[in-house]
């Protein structure tokens, strides 16, 4: 199996915008392989597996459908189905259960 690699990113700007427009005190958001976190420390976040398979899910999302696919995809998709149902988002809960998929992930 090829080996995943995503980063962390503490602290992140983009992500402090995130967790302001989503109304939430800490959040992580994925851009490519880089996780960016605000208001959750590094190890916080690791500590919550469910969580971790759930960005990681991003993080795969954005290796099938290369970067701006998986942003045009994911905008339009909001718009169309509002945050919740975004096919993207639902497929990343169902990874939250999921053992497997940390498999092959090594975060750095
Ligand atoms: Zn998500």
């Amino acid at each position: 199996m090829a080996i995943l690699k995503c980063s962390i990113r503490e602290g992140s700007g983009v992500a402090r915008l995130a967790a302001w427009k989503m109304k939430s005190s800490r959040i992580a958001i994925v851009f490519g392989s880089v996780i960016h976190l605000y208001g959750v420390s590094r190890k916080e976040f690791l500590a919550n597996t469910a969580w971790v398979r759930h960005e990681v899910r991003h993080v795969r999302q954005y290796r099938e459908a290369g970067l701006w696919r998986f942003w045009w995809r994911y905008v339009t998709d909001w718009v169309r189905y509002g945050y919740y149902n975004i096919p993207y988002e639902r497929d990343a809960r169902e990874a939250e259960g999921n053992p497997l998929e940390l498999e092959g992930v090594e975060i750095r």
